[in-house]
């Protein structure tokens, strides 16, 4: 998520709020507002917006602490976590990589609803102190943050995937069959049909008059269905392509160039008659860059037959490379995550081919026609 604010950093995580999250911030304020409203008619219109600020900024807190919940665990696991965003469907933690076992996994899924249950006792406490002071404004803040902590811990166990309960519920099938892939696309399964269930909901509430409500419900599962057929998918390649390496679909007749060939050369003499689209820039036997037919279409066509390749090439420092009995799975999940079409691959600082994304999805497609049913 690149759209958003850095707000600083809490236990070596970044925090963030992404421009979407104004939007719901404001939503909360005036809904809180119009609730006090409806509670205490006596109230002035100044303190209920102070009481709806402090509720909806403890509210927000209150997603954050769910999400350091598993920031933690993660961390205390082994596994990093980059940065917490809060935008307009709650808070998310970019927890950089899957744990390596069930344990771990079921402990950090389950950290966050068990914060937000121990918020909502918390809040529980402030609304009875309120109470028992006589002070309205304390117990309805209290008696509002406790029952929505309550129910994001419950929404949140909802066992589909993307949810927390979805990942506790993958957890527990990975630890009982040891095979996370396999866990990873049942619970995305069981996220689409919840997803699809918030969308019915959602739509019916439409009907029902709860225009606002309804869509809202309907967006989420929207959302949600998004996360979990890519996440499904994802888990579904990375079976196919297991025990599968780089070397096994790189190109390896890539057309090498020298830096001090023109891109009119390139474009008349290499691409169109290898019918390639990347080419290694050497110099000598040392691999000095890469370029791609991106870097040529950046440039006028008038000034190719005067610039070098070695101009515009990506130089061999700016590259990642992968090794060539690198696992397939994980070469393409470093181009997912830094996107980037084309990694060289290396053994012993010597160039030994390029593998492109087409050549890993090329690979996908070819093995999962071998392996469905005729
Ligand atoms: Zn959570």
């Amino acid at each position: 998520m690149r759209n958003n604010i850095r707000l600083g950093k809490l236990f070596g995580i970044e925090v963030g709020l992404d421009y979407s999250w104004f939007i719901i911030f404001l939503l909360i304020v005036w809904s809180l507002a119009g609730h006090y409203l409806i509670l205490r008619q006596s109230w002035s219109f100044a303190f209920r917006l102070g009481l709806a600020l402090v509720t909806a900024v403890l509210f927000f807190a209150s997603i954050l602490a769910h999400e350091f919940g598993h920031s933690l665990v993660a961390i205390a696991k082994g596994v990093p976590v980059q940065r917490i965003t809060l935008f307009i469907f709650g808070g998310i933690a970019q927890i950089t990589r899957e744990p390596k076992q069930a344990l771990d996994e079921f402990l950090i899924a389950i950290a966050g609803p068990a914060v937000s249950l121990a918020l909502a006792g918390g809040f529980g406490l402030v609304w009875l102190v309120g109470r028992q002071l006589d002070l309205r404004g304390l117990a309805e803040l209290g008696s509002w943050l406790g029952l929505i902590n309550l129910s994001l811990a419950i929404f949140n166990l909802i066992p589909g995937f993307p949810l927390d309960g979805g990942r506790v519920l993958r957890a527990i099938v990975w630890g009982v069959t040891g095979n996370m892939l396999r866990a990873t696309r049942l619970v995305a399964i069981i996220g689409q049909g919840v997803a699809w269930l918030f969308i019915a909901a959602g739509i019916w509430q439409v009907f029902a008059g709860s225009w606002a409500n309804g869509l809202w419900i309907a967006f989420i599962g929207w959302f949600l269905n998004n996360v979990a057929a890519s996440s499904g998918q994802q888990a579904a390649w990375q079976e196919l392509l297991q025990g599968h390496t780089a070397a096994e679909v790189m190109m390896t007749d890539c057309p090498r160039l020298p830096p001090d060939m023109s891109l009119a050369q390139l474009v008349n003499g290499a691409i169109l008659s290898s019918g390639r689209r990347c080419f290694p820039v050497v110099d000598g036997e040392r691999m000095v860059g890469l370029v791609t037919v991106h870097q040529v279409k950046d440039v006028p066509r008038e000034v190719w037959p005067t610039t070098a390749v070695g101009q515009v090439m990506i130089p061999a420092a700016q590259l990642r490379s992968a090794r060539p009995g690198e696992k397939l799975s994980v070469v393409l999940e470093r181009m997912t995550n830094k996107g980037i079409n084309q990694l060289p691959v290396m053994e012993n600082g010597r160039l030994v081919g390029i593998v492109a994304r087409n050549n890993i999805l090329n690979a996908i497609r070819t093995l999962s026609e071998l392996t469905s049913a005729p």
